[in-house]
């Protein structure tokens, strides 16, 4: 399939569930997630008119940062190692996958601009996941006050892999209630406006719960 017309029918999705939500289709960024694809692939996702790509690896970024450059908005995803971060740090407008101090540490220690950073909770308590547990994140947050290169725009997460939706469902909702927590602590150095919440089978009820920006890359550039 084309990646245009994938992109179309997710289109789609994203507007019935707006509908269902009573959102606007606007308030929701697409991240295509290019991690399986070759950058051919992704070149063709900007051609679709896709602004944000996802990346998951360093390597991964950088051979495709070599061909795009800075025409995408570059997200880094996923687990990020704290020796890596001078890898990407100057490449990518996003990090979603802020998790513990030291990583926190190594951001503004490399960063020469205020980086956008996610801070990726685990709110299902998977062991395989990653993520911040939630009972921890305020304190987090507010223990980044005297880091003048780190703003937290949001927060991620990863829903368990699971069929049961009413369980996806309220993996979302809970991190939509702790956003809107550390939302009203109206830091400025942590807004925290923005839920990076949604992939490829479960984007629509991320949606229905608020999400801002989706992470899709099956359904959109292909496995
Ligand atoms: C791979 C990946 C995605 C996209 O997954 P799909 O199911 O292919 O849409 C989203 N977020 C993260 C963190 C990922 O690693």
């Amino acid at each position: 399939m084309k990646v245009a017309e994938n992109l179309a029918f997710i289109h789609e999705q994203i507007e019935s569930a707006c509908l269902r939500a009573n959102r606007d289709p606007k308030e929701i960024k697409i991240i295509a997630v290019t991690k399986y694809v070759t950058t051919e692939r992704a070149a063709e996702a900007l051609d679709a008119g896709i602004i944000h790509l996802g990346e998951n690896r360093d390597d991964g970024l950088l051979a495709k940062y070599e061909k795009l450059g800075n025409k995408p908005v570059w997200h880094f995803i996923g687990t990020l190692q704290s020796k890596k971060v001078k890898n990407i740090i100057d490449k990518v407008s996003y990090i979603h996958s802020l998790d513990r101090m030291s990583l926190a540490e190594e951001i503004e220690k490399r960063a020469e601009q205020r980086m956008k950073c996610f801070v990726q909770v685990n709110v299902s308590g998977e062991q395989s996941k990653h993520g911040m547990e939630p009972e921890k994140v305020k304190q987090f947050i507010e223990d980044l006050k005297t880091f003048s290169h780190i703003e937290i725009v949001g927060l991620m997460t990863m829903a368990p892999l699971t069929e049961d939706k009413e369980i996806i469902r309220r993996t979302f909702r809970e991190l939509k209630r702790l956003q809107e927590e550390i939302e009203a602590m109206q830091l400025t150095y942590a807004p925290c406006h923005e839920l990076s919440m949604g992939m490829s089978n479960d984007f629509t009820i991320a949606i229905e719960e608020g999400s801002t920006f989706v992470r899709i890359g099956t359904a959109l550039v292909g496995s």
